[in-house]
């Protein structure tokens, strides 16, 4: 068998290996508390369940437009036009099965051999993975925990020359929390008049989820480079909806089309039903995404304070997501290592910072999307994992 060069480049998502490592231990009788995986611990709300239900029962069972049903790329519109305040054509707006796919197919249209593209390090691992994939340079923008786990605008500018294509930014981001400072923003884009062939991603599928009144700062505020701007977005993590595989992206007029040609090729039109209930989602109730975050709120602050009490560990208040980024460099231990044995000898799945990236050496990465009760069991059992690594 030859396989293309290409598939030894592709990497992976480390905390779905946690999740099924974890999921190996549990069946063994071992009590496991799993902080790994990045998704809400809250079922979809009711009403969202409710209205996909009822669009199987209306019989909508087949394919849909390939760029989403009109009703729900309109819903998407009104809704960026009261979150972020612009108005934009549901004509640019493709809807998709996740958010993933949305940076898959941006890095699809730009890389290839001789592209370079930025990423933020640590940073989401697909971004660096698609990047190989595609062929092109991967170039790391590295986050810095002084401050806040956000990027200095001027160091990202120097990276860019003739061969970038494309630079991808998220904010609130994962694995950090953090939450790149407008001003930040403002300057790389001022910068970034001078390239007028560089194209922006920008992954906000944590816009909903800021904290202390914090505004989501949408790089769609910056008209200058609307043209030339990739919005990705979602209902995976602010509607607790993993697993229907629903996200969206809003691409500039001179993308559109490419990227409703890669729809067409890869996945033909996203599950009609998830689609009827992404409208029920945007349009009613919002109570419970308060609520949700109301609860990760209290949680953030739980596991900050716990962290900050072990010896040897350091946190940063996390901004946004729902992420806690634990500084363990002082533990001797390399990320892995940790990730390994905290799993092993304690039961809590946690992931390595450098699954996110060479950048992430150091830290190790908790979700906070589960229980005050297992928040508190496990940063017991790191206490204690921590004593006995010192000791
Ligand atoms: N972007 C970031 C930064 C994420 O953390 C994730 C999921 O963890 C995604 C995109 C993908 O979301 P989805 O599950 O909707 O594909």
């Amino acid at each position: 068998m030859t396989v293309s060069s290409k598939m030894s480049k592709l990497g992976t998502e480390s905390a779905f290996d946690v999740l099924a490592q974890a999921a190996r231990l549990a069946q063994t009788g071992r009590n496991i508390i799993n902080l790994g995986i990045g998704q809400p611990d809250f079922p979809t709300p009711d009403h969202i369940v409710e209205a996909g239900i009822k669009a199987l029962k209306d019989g909508h069972h087949g394919y849909t437009a390939a760029n989403g049903i009109p009703e729900l790329r309109e819903a998407v519109a009104a809704d960026i036009l009261k979150r972020r305040d612009v108005e934009v054509s549901p004509e640019n707006i493709l809807i998709m099965p996740g958010g993933k796919v949305t940076m898959s197919f941006a890095i699809e249209i730009f890389g290839e051999s001789g592209a370079e593209i930025l990423y933020p390090n640590p940073g989401f691992p697909i971004y660096e993975s698609m990047i190989r994939y595609s062929g092109a340079q991967p170039v790391p923008i590295p986050l810095i925990e002084e401050k806040g786990f956000s990027f200095d605008a001027d160091y990202v500018l120097s990276k860019v020359n003739d061969r970038t294509r494309l630079i991808i930014l998220n904010t609130p981001a994962n694995p950090t929390g953090g939450v790149i400072p407008p001003e930040e923003l403002s300057k790389l884009v001022t910068g970034l008049q001078d390239w007028p062939n560089v194209y922006i991603l920008s992954d906000e599928i944590y816009s909903r989820m800021t904290y202390d009144g914090l505004q989501h700062h949408s790089l769609l505020s910056h008209p200058e480079i609307r043209d030339r701007l990739i919005i990705l977005d979602g209902w995976s993590k602010t509607y607790a909806m993993t697993g229907w595989r629903l996200g969206w992206g809003l691409w500039p007029d001179s993308l559109i089309e490419y990227a409703k040609r890669l729809c067409i090729n890869y996945h033909s039109c996203v599950n009609a039903a998830a689609q009827y209930a992404g409208i029920a989602a945007l349009s009613g109730d919002q109570s419970p995404v308060d609520h949700m975050m109301t609860a990760f709120d209290a949680r953030r602050h739980l596991i900050h304070e716990r962290l900050n009490a072990m010896a040897g560990v350091s946190c940063i208040m996390p901004k946004g997501a729902f992420y806690a980024f634990a500084n363990i460099s002082k533990s001797g231990l390399s990320s892995k290592e940790f990730q390994n044995r905290l799993l092993d000898e304690e039961g809590v799945a946690a992931i390595a910072g450098t699954s996110f990236g060479k950048d992430g050496e150091g830290y190790i990465r908790f979700s906070y999307a589960s229980s005050i009760e297992n928040i508190e069991d496990a940063m017991g059992r790191m206490n204690r994992f921590m004593d006995r690594v010192k000791a």
